[in-house]
């Protein structure tokens, strides 16, 4: 009975360890199976390779299959990330990323990006007819006959012309991005505006519009060329309004004339009286040049040729 009792409790034992055992190694094995990460590695040849690891950085789990790269590899994600299952490892050459980058940003990411979803939205195309309004251009004709009337009379209205001109136009995202004209037909030419201008004639060779008030023929006048400037830094580099002879520079009075002129000299310029008072760099024979307030009325003036006389 002890023998057997001692036996049986043994055997009880070596079944309880056993389980126990069982039970200690199967929780083992389970938290390996729990902590297992099932990896792609992608060689640079192409070769594909799945392992099962219970590492995840990068660099230990291709220790742990004898995976030694070349000094010109690398992997993607690198060395030092740390992968969960189901990623892919993939080793590549060291300046496959850095080419791609390279292709990007020479176009910019921005443009790429734009072209990439513009080559994708569909271009829809229309045709569309605009009528348009060509307008009249106003002829003049000059009158210098001996009538006295100075206004200007209009022999004949101007009217506007109309031309349908048909495009094609083509949308993406409601965006036109093209037009081109398929055609242009012209429905009614424009009919031009003449107006006859009347000049008083002021003298038998040439008519002065701006001074014709007062002039009268000028016996042994020259003829200048007479420009126009002002105070501004353009004409005259000089903004004081001061000129060369210290007087205060006034508009209607003072012009620059060269040296053959005194200062204080009255010129009558195409009809109107003015005082050389002023010199000027380009002011060299027959030029002068007459002061005004603005540059604006400087330029308005332009060149003329006038014939000067001096005054007594
Ligand atoms: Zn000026």
């Amino acid at each position: 009975m002890k023998r057997e009792e001692k036996a049986s409790i043994s055997i009880i034992k070596i079944i309880c360890i056993s389980i126990i055992l069982i039970l200690i190694s199967g929780i083992g094995v389970m938290a390996v199976n729990l902590n297992l990460n099932d990896v792609k590695i992608v060689l640079e040849n192409g070769y594909e390779m799945t392992v099962l690891t219970s590492k995840t950085k990068v660099s230990e789990i291709l220790k742990e299959n004898n995976i030694v790269l070349d000094e010109d590899q690398k992997t993607i994600p690198d060395l030092e990330s740390e992968i969960s299952s189901e990623e892919t490892i993939k080793i590549t050459d060291k300046s496959y990323n850095e080419v791609q980058i390279a292709k990007i940003s020479e176009e910019g990411v921005q443009t790429s990006l734009n072209q990439l979803l513009e080559s994708y939205a569909p271009i829809t195309e229309k045709i569309i007819v605009e009528q348009v309004a060509i307008p009249y251009e106003t002829v003049t004709k000059n009158s210098t006959g001996t009538t006295t009337n100075t206004t200007n009379k209009v022999l004949q209205n101007g009217q506007d012309g109309l031309k349908e001109i048909t495009y094609k136009v083509k949308y993406q995202n409601d965006v036109e991005i093209e037009k081109t004209v398929i055609s242009e037909v012209i429905l009614k030419e424009p009919v031009d505006k003449i107006v006859r201008v009347q000049q008083k004639v002021t003298s038998r060779s040439m008519s002065l519009p701006r001074t014709a008030s007062n002039s009268s023929s000028q016996a042994g006048a020259t003829t200048y060329k007479i420009t126009a400037y002002c105070p501004c830094s353009k004409c005259c580099g000089k903004t004081n309004g001061r000129t060369a002879s210290g007087t205060k520079a006034t508009a209607g009075r003072t012009v620059a004339a060269s040296s053959k002129f005194a200062f204080g000299t009255k010129l009558n310029i195409g009809g109107h009286i003015y005082t050389v008072e002023d010199r000027g760099g380009a002011i060299k024979g027959n030029k002068i040049d007459i002061f005004v307030n603005s540059h604006a009325e400087a330029l308005r003036w332009g060149v003329r040729y006038l014939p000067v006389s001096v005054v007594n």
